[in-house]
């Protein structure tokens, strides 16, 4: 344990951020404008075509504007009707300035979606041991991708996850198909749980990483939880008997953790192994957490109080551990 006073200072501190607190996001304020709903069926009938996606991705290489012959010179697709289909993209993809052609924000993410390979390709890759030691247990593990889906188990514990997934899962996310490219094995891995956590990251300060939306967040208990063979609560099917869900209110983007899982990234855990083994970068802290098995894989999530909830988050490195106790909210209560 780390100084059991650390409690006290902590509420201190917190009266001390009284002008920090002015920048705490207010819903009594006015929405800035109203998001209108184009029609979405003409939007998408305007790019299902291919002179057009190719129009995009042609403005998408050029640095600065460029004129109408210049762009249709440029073009690798049949011209005809070129003027047409240009100007079917003016005002929601394409602007005409004065120095020539140019992307809107619309059209940059046509074609970010494009080649993020979300819409064209469609990788799968079977589950395969990739020479890395489950965090959690130190057993062998496997990743596979599927539908867009990354999952990496663990083939001797529970692993995380539990409902409708792979047995044993402890990474199971959406994760675009351009990530598994130039990569392999331990690096889609890698990728794959810095993708995540960033998302995780965004939402956890109720920003949506998908469209900007606001994002709110619930801890979840099972109050009928009890464990099977299978290391899954027999009722819920869940591994853990609380977890966090956050979701965005405008485009239902989701993200699943459990309790500890942000807890990783309070202050006081980062100095608790900074002071015992430096790092030089966030990075590194999750990969030295990673492969340390006896942290990630000695980490407890407890309820200490029901009405109002409270949850001990312990996490153990190098003979000692660092506890951080949540609300219902994740705001930290103690840290001991
Ligand atoms: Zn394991
Ligand atoms: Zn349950
Ligand atoms: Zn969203």
């Amino acid at each position: 344990m780390i100084g059991g006073d650390r409690g006290d200072d902590l509420s201190r501190g917190h009266d001390d951020l009284s002008g920090v607190n002015q920048w705490q996001p207010t819903s009594s304020v006015e929405p800035a404008f109203a998001v209108e709903d184009t029609s979405a069926s003409d939007v998408f009938g305007i790019i299902a075509n291919e002179t057009r996606i190719e129009i995009l991705y042609t403005l998408w290489e050029q640095d600065e504007p460029i004129s109408f012959s210049a762009l249709r010179d440029e073009l690798d697709v049949d011209k005809g009707n070129f003027n047409y289909h240009l100007s079917m993209l003016e005002g929601h993809f394409v602007d005409r300035t004065p120095d020539g052609y140019e992307l809107r924000a619309a059209g940059t993410h046509v074609i970010r979606t494009l080649l993020a390979g979300t819409f064209t390709s469609d990788p799968v890759v079977e589950l395969t041991e990739i020479g890395l030691p489950c965090p959690l247990c130190g057993a062998p593990i496997e990743l596979g991708y599927e539908n867009e889906c990354l999952t990496v188990r663990c083939t001797e514990c529970p692993g995380v996850i539990g409902g409708d997934v792979p047995q044993g899962a402890f990474m199971h996310h959406q994760f675009p198909p351009a990530g598994l490219s130039d990569r392999a094995g331990t690096e889609v891995l890698e990728a794959a749980r810095v993708h995540y956590e960033t998302a995780l990251l965004s939402m956890l300060q109720g920003v949506c990483p998908a469209c900007g939306g606001t994002a709110t967040r619930e801890v979840h208990v099972c109050d009928r939880y009890e464990t099977t063979s299978a290391g899954r609560c027999g009722k819920c099917a869940s591994v853990p008997g609380h977890w966090v869900e956050h979701v965005c209110g405008n485009c239902s983007f989701r993200r699943w953790c459990t309790v500890w899982l942000p807890v990783l990234f309070h202050p006081a855990v980062i100095s608790f192994v900074y002071e015992r083994r430096p790092f030089d970068s966030l990075l590194d802290l999750r990969r030295l957490l990673w492969l340390t098995p006896e942290c990630l894989g000695g980490i407890t999530q407890e309820v200490v109080a029901e009405e109002p909830l409270r949850i001990r988050v312990t996490v153990p490195f190098e003979g000692e551990t660092v506890s951080v106790t949540v609300d219902e909210d994740l705001n930290t209560v103690a840290v001991e």
